[in-house]
């Protein structure tokens, strides 16, 4: 890379030198001793109350000291408990829809809660404060801020302010707590990112500066396993992945170690984070897009059986047959592996470069206390959930032409 680089406010405002013209929302960035930043930004709040979105256990143990902070600071803070997993969890759909009236701000502490207060910031029009009790900051910054509704995914653009609260001494004391799982969201973008490069050479939509500032920030982030400020730095390069893909619109993540991850929810011995499923995914992605890219695969005949498919997802996720089958259809157009020949070459050997760097991913996982993700699931669990994660709605990756060429059918019928 050359040029002098951007700071880390310049990025998250979308200041960085790059030639597409897409811009996200505004993202500022505060540094500082987490109660008193709370106490300055909590004028966003004044005249109304800000809405503190956080676990029950969390607000038993944060609640008071962050309501008190936004005292000093002359606004009303009222604590919503919310459970970490959205879905079937009514008192959530009640929290989001029968909070009062009067909110001016919406305040959200833990990045496993963001998608709720995201989504009520959206509906809202309000402006919305992260404060990073850990590095972990899956999702956070996201340009959409999607949950389920009663087994229904609700999707809606976020274009509200956005602010975050980042507090070295805070996350140096955190005691490794959501290292591992930040590292794991983090690292698992190296997979949305091939993604990204694959789309971007058939649609010509790719910004090039987004894809060196994510690969840039996991490679970071993998240097700085053995140093005393992991932990920010870790949230440093989470939130410049963040801010990519503000600026993307969501494009550079995404990606089919996401889509796996989602069909992987209700499998396996033990129910892993949203975090972590990902990480298992992209590890194993790895391979395979390596192993795809790597061996010639043109001679394969196969043509998917596109309703059978929709079929098969619609039951198992939820999501309408037609509108399933109408993204496979749309998916399949764009598939064209014939206009990725003349990248090619260059493409395969960053999928190589980019594998390369899986063993010490898992490596570092280990050693900040991940919890052990390959061996949760069956082999047959693994390929299912790769088979169908390629038809998820508005979703484009490797697995997309693996589908078309007929790789995930063999991989399908693999003993
Ligand atoms: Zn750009």
């Amino acid at each position: 890379m050359e040029g002098k680089e951007n700071t880390l406010e310049e990025i998250l405002s979308g200041k960085f030198g790059c030639g597409c013209a897409k811009r996200g929302a505004p993202v500022y960035l505060r540094r500082g001793d987490v109660y008193g930043e709370t106490e300055r930004l909590s004028s966003l709040a004044r005249g109304g109350r800000a809405a503190l979105f956080a676990s029950r256990g969390f607000l038993d143990k944060e609640g008071l000291r962050l309501e008190a902070a936004f005292a000093a600071g002359g606004a009303k803070a009222e604590q919503v408990a919310v459970r970490r997993r959205f879905d079937n969890a009514p008192e959530n759909i009640g929290a989001l829809f029968s909070f009062a009236e009067g909110a001016r701000l919406i305040v959200v502490c833990e990045s496993e809660c963001y998608d709720v207060a995201a989504y009520f910031a959206a509906l809202k029009k309000l402006p919305l404060l992260y404060i990073a009790f850990s590095p972990e900051a899956d999702g956070v910054l996201a340009p959409a801020a999607s949950v389920k509704i009663k087994g229904r995914p609700e999707r809606i653009a976020a274009e509200n302010p956005r602010y975050v609260i980042v507090d070295e001494t805070l996350l140096r004391r955190a005691d490794g707590g959501g290292a591992a799982a930040a590292f794991a969201s983090l690292s698992a973008g190296l997979v949305s990112l091939i993604d990204y490069r694959v789309r971007g050479a058939l649609t010509g939509e790719f910004c090039r500066e987004s894809y060196n500032l994510v690969r840039g920030a996991i490679a970071d982030a993998l240097g700085a396993a053995d140093k005393a400020d992991m932990p920010v730095k870790l949230l440093e390069s989470r939130l410049v992945v963040a801010a990519a893909e503000n600026h993307t619109c969501g494009a550079v993540s995404g990606g089919g170690e996401s889509a796996v991850a989602e069909m992987l929810e209700s499998c396996g011995r033990i129910r892993l984070s949203a975090a972590e499923r990902k990480f298992a995914a992209a590890l194993m992605l790895l391979d395979l897009y390596a192993a795809y890219f790597s061996a010639p695969h043109g001679g394969l005949l196969s043509v998917p059986d596109y309703a059978a498919r929709a079929k098969d997802l619609a039951a198992y996720t939820g999501y309408a047959e037609g509108e399933v089958l109408e993204s496979i259809l749309a998916s399949a157009a764009l598939a064209d592996e014939e206009k990725l020949a003349p990248a090619k070459a260059r493409l395969t050997e960053e999928i190589e470069t980019l594998r390369g760097w899986s063993d010490r991913i898992a490596a570092v996982y280990r050693k900040l206390g991940g919890r052990d993700v390959f061996g949760n699931y069956t082999f047959a669990e693994l390929k299912k959930a790769v088979s169908r994660a390629a038809d998820l709605p508005s979703s484009f990756s490797v697995l997309t032409l693996m589908r078309e060429s007929g790789a995930l059918d063999m991989l399908a019928n693999a003993p």
